[in-house]
């Protein structure tokens, strides 16, 4: 595929209602972002690396989007028309340093934990049908459908381009569905996004 060349991505958390829960809080008031450094791409069938600093690793299947020009203080009513692409995208994170740290740049950002797939283009996408699945060695352990997001993806991007200009190729990761959980050193990872295709990758430790 095409190597991706975000300036940025930028990551919402908590954006559906149960994996708040199970986080064990509520949904925020407004959008909760967080970013990945672009680093942290990885594409399909490469290996996550755990790292040697964090005990527990989860996976956090996404709807990933790709922005196509260049986004200042767009409006819901026209945010769609700023988005060229969407890909399976997963948002894995050092569970154990996400709450030993204040913020998230450590838990989220190190290197291999931004798998992403082929992206497709928005126009050839149901986006009624939009969906993510993950699966870990060929088990279904999430399962969300895009209509049960908190904050849906036209209110994300009006909420985000207020805040940073986004510009062409910038990432948007749209939280995922309850069902998070640890990843083994043997295990492979799958996040399917319905109607758009999958990013597969095996996970290895980084202190073997
Ligand atoms: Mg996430």
């Amino acid at each position: 595929m095409a190597p991706l060349n975000p300036t940025k991505i930028i990551c919402v958390g908590k954006n559906y209602a149960k994996h708040a829960a199970e986080m064990g809080g509520e949904v925020p008031a407004e959008p909760l972002i967080f970013m990945k450094p672009p680093s942290a791409l990885l594409d399909s069938g490469a290996s996550i690396v755990m790292p040697s600093q964090s005990e527990r690793v989860d996976y956090e299947g996404e709807i990933g989007i790709i922005i196509g020009r260049r986004a200042t203080k767009v409006s819901q009513a026209d945010a769609w028309s700023y988005v060229e692409s969407i890909l399976p995208l997963n948002d894995v994170t050092a569970r154990d340093l996400q709450a030993k740290d204040n913020q998230w740049t450590r838990a989220k950002g190190f290197d291999s934990f931004c798998p992403v797939g082929t992206p497709v283009p928005v126009a050839d996408v149901d986006l009624d049908a939009l969906g993510v699945t993950t699966r870990v060695n060929g088990e279904v352990r999430q399962e969300g459908d895009a209509s049960d997001m908190v904050f849906d993806i036209p209110t994300i991007i009006e909420y985000i381009s207020n805040v940073m200009t986004l510009e062409p190729g910038d990432l948007i990761a749209t939280g995922t569905p309850e069902g998070i959980g640890p990843l083994q050193a043997g295990d492979v990872v799958e996040v399917e996004v319905r109607g758009v295709g999958k990013v597969s990758n095996p996970v290895v430790s980084g202190t073997a």
